[in-house]
């Protein structure tokens, strides 16, 4: 593993040693400069698995609503394990990354059928749960449990690769074996699920991606990346390929009783269970009409007339910036059925009745647009 050359007087620390070092210094300013989270309340097994599962893709001040109104409704595995997955969506409707939800949803279930009215301290059980990697695993038995398990995520990534000064690209395979051995090594046997949370909150609030406050890191004497001045080189990070644009149209087909057709996504796959208008990616060089058609008699086996341009948006998921067009539309032959080619089922709603689906944001966003405009109570 490449490693900065550093300065005669300065000896790399074997991650062992440094642990005896750091981790008091960590815990100290853990304990002073720690954020007052909800779920830093106490140790509660479910509600730490909860936290750490809507925190994966998300930041901590997003998700604290949400995991108050979460666990408000859900607030304990049976509760969850019980409720009809549309109900879990929805309650973690705005927050992305729906495929968590329905792995909380369905881990929760696998541990009510085992008899387990909780996260049980069983690293072997909860690695095997839906959505529940090593991190994960470590993260939440390590605050729960106390057990002496390493974690490496996003952040922590970024500040041991500065700690040891490690050269090569943090992600590849051999840089990862390499700092979960580093992080194994670093956790103390007490308070681990501290050191651990100290290492992200370390991460996240001081050893910035661009502008590290070294000044007042806590680990600032042991640092190989600020020993020797390499902040800005470490990690050593491939750059990030720009986002891929896409176009999309969406169409909105409504009855005679001001009835709008959603239809509900597959359960696997990106927005799984989701409602939505039928929508196509429009293939480059396709003409509009095409692509609506496609929406309207490919995906729901319906033809169209009266086809009006509604509104327009722009939202960003994963590596796409998508721009999307919501047409409206009636249908041509009011009996014809419904036939869906892809989604999972559908139905005719109200534009008052939106509110209960469960639907992404870039699709929460064009039902908003459609109440506004065709809902029966619209002021003049
Ligand atoms: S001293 Fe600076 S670079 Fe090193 S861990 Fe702290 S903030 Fe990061």
């Amino acid at each position: 593993m490449a490693r900065i050359p550093l300065p005669a007087f300065h000896t790399p620390p074997h991650p062992e040693v440094l642990s005896v070092r750091l981790a008091p210094l960590l815990l100290h300013w853990f304990d002073a400069n720690k954020r007052p989270f909800p779920w830093r309340k106490d140790r509660d097994p479910y509600r730490i698995w909860v936290s750490e599962v809507m925190l994966q893709q998300t930041v901590a001040a997003t998700v604290i609503p949400f995991f108050e109104r979460f666990l408000e409704r859900f607030p304990n595995v049976e509760s969850l394990a019980l409720a009809q997955v549309d109900e879990v969506l929805h309650h973690w409707q705005g927050l992305g990354y729906y495929r968590r939800a329905r792995l909380l949803h369905q881990a929760a279930q696998k541990l009510v059928s085992l008899g387990h009215k909780t996260l049980p301290d069983d690293s072997g059980l909860v690695r095997e749960l839906p959505g529940l990697g090593r991190y994960s695993t470590n993260a939440i038995l390590s605050q729960a449990y106390g057990r002496q398990l390493p974690i490496l995520e996003a952040n922590t990534f970024r500040l041991l690769a500065r700690l040891f000064g490690l050269l090569d690209d943090p992600r590849s395979k051999s840089s990862e074996v390499w700092l979960w051995e580093a992080a194994d090594a670093l956790v103390p046997g007490d308070r681990p699920g501290d050191f651990n949370q100290a290492l992200m909150e370390l991460g996240s609030q001081i050893c910035l991606k661009d502008s590290p406050t070294c000044l007042v890191c806590p680990a600032q004497g042991s640092c190989v990346a600020n020993l020797c001045g390499l902040q800005s080189k470490i990690p050593n990070s491939p750059p990030k390929a720009p986002a891929t644009a896409v176009s999309e149209v969406a169409v909105s087909i409504v009855d005679e009783q001001n009835r709008w057709l959603v239809v509900r996504r597959p359960p696997e796959g990106r927005w799984g269970l989701m409602w939505e208008f039928p929508r196509v990616e429009i293939n480059p060089g396709e003409a509009i009409m095409g692509a609506i058609q496609r929406a309207a008699l490919g995906l729901a086996g319906l033809s169209l007339v009266n086809l009006k341009k509604a509104t327009r948006i722009q939202y960003a998921v994963t590596r796409f910036k998508v721009n999307l067009q919501l047409w409206t539309a009636g249908m041509a032959f009011p009996q014809e059925k419904v036939v869906l080619s892809f989604h999972s089922e559908s139905a005719w709603v109200n534009p008052g009745e939106f509110a209960l689906l469960a639907a992404p944001t870039p699709q929460r966003r064009l039902m908003g647009w459609i109440r506004e405009k065709y809902s029966p109570d619209r002021p003049g």
